[in-house]
């Protein structure tokens, strides 16, 4: 692995001794020399740099790329050295407080120079590897391994955030929760294994089908939920629809018989104005759900509140395949 240094002096002299002493120590394999602030982030933009090296001195503030190096994670971790003049004790406890790891001065002596940056460099590895560890467990806690999609505690939280914002700005945001119509058969038929295929196929279907700023999750089993942030019921019908219809051509797609799998949906939607929490708004949805599966199943229907004057439900039925009445 290439061991690389970007070094930053505004002013030459102390530029080419800096590269020097850098050099000198034989920890970096490459050196990078930047005469200004806006040429270390284009440097940092292309290419992996290690530690970086700073002849701090007068006029060298203010230091603007340091706040964009700062507020990119992946350059957040990188040690910066700051280099004085000897008896700079003003720009060496500035630079500190600008976020140096350490500061040293042009005649430390080699040795101890070399030692303090191999010590940094590898705190600083340490730090990069617990961020992306960290950012893997995230990850896992919030996705579902079969599918992909955000799982349960994904979905609770985004439902959260999203009441939240829909209670702040009155947009409204639709909910809805897929459930798979006789999956247990499906299992039962073509075995667990095939369910699975089956399941990570519908999670595909409506990752591809929502929109980039609706948030579809597993929320368990063969159910899914659907957050359709800045949506009303009539575009949330329409995506119902389409759903509807991407599901059962998916069961030609994946056993090219008469079986068709379908989906139930239940939807309701909400514009910040109502007292209802997640659990409420989960338990519409999921009233909504039931009432299509009882009507029948592949088809939608819409939760609506006793006051709407809007038409109590709406049902989709799929004129293309038939329902599967294998059990
Ligand atoms: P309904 O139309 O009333 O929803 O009937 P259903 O058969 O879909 O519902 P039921 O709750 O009886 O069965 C759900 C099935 O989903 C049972 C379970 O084996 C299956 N299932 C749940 N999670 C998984 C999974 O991760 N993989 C597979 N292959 N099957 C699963
Ligand atoms: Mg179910
Ligand atoms: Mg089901």
């Amino acid at each position: 692995m290439t061991v690389t240094a970007l070094i930053i002096s505004t002013s030459n002299p102390p530029r080419g001794a800096l590269e020097k002493k850098v050099r000198n120590t034989g920890v970096f394999d490459r050196t990078i020399v930047c005469s200004s602030g806006e040429d270390v982030i284009a440097e940092l933009k292309n290419q992996t740099v290690d530690m970086i090296c700073w002849a701090f001195g007068i006029n060298d503030e203010p230091t603007d790329w340091l706040e964009a190096l700062r507020i990119n994670p992946a350059w957040a971790d990188l040690p910066l050295l700051v280099f004085t003049k000897e008896g700079d004790q003003e720009h060496r406890l500035r630079g500190l407080e600008l976020g140096a790891c350490d500061s040293v001065t042009f005649v430390t002596p080699t040795a101890e120079l070399a030692a303090r940056m191999r010590g940094h460099i590898k705190r600083s590895e340490q730090i990069t590897r617990l961020r992306n560890r960290r950012a893997e467990l995230a990850q896992m806690a919030l996705n579902d391994p079969l599918t992909g999609l955000g799982n349960r505690a994904s979905f609770d939280l985004r439902l959260g955030q999203e009441i939240a914002r829909s209670r702040r700005s009155g947009n409204s945001f639709g909910l809805m929760m897929i459930d798979l119509d006789h999956f247990k058969w499906f299992n039962d038929c073509y075995g667990h294994q095939a369910g699975d295929t089956i399941l990570k196929a519908v999670a595909k279907v409506l990752a591809e089908t929502v929109r980039d700023s609706d948030v579809a999750c597993r929320y368990g089993g063969e159910e899914f939920a659907i957050i359709l942030p800045g949506t009303t019921a009539t575009s949330a019908r329409r995506l119902a629809e389409r759903l509807h219809e991407a599901i059962s051509t998916l069961s030609r797609d994946l056993w090219q018989d008469e079986k068709s799998l379908t989906a139930s949906i239940g939807l309701t939607c909400f514009d910040g104005s109502r007292l209802a929490g997640s659990g409420e708004l989960v338990s519409e949805a999921d009233a909504a759900l039931y009432r299509a599966k009882n009507n029948g199943r592949n088809c939608t229907e819409i939760y609506l509140p006793e006051t709407s004057q809007l038409p109590l439900t709406f049902d989709y039925h799929l004129q293309g395949p038939t329902p599967l009445q294998a059990h």
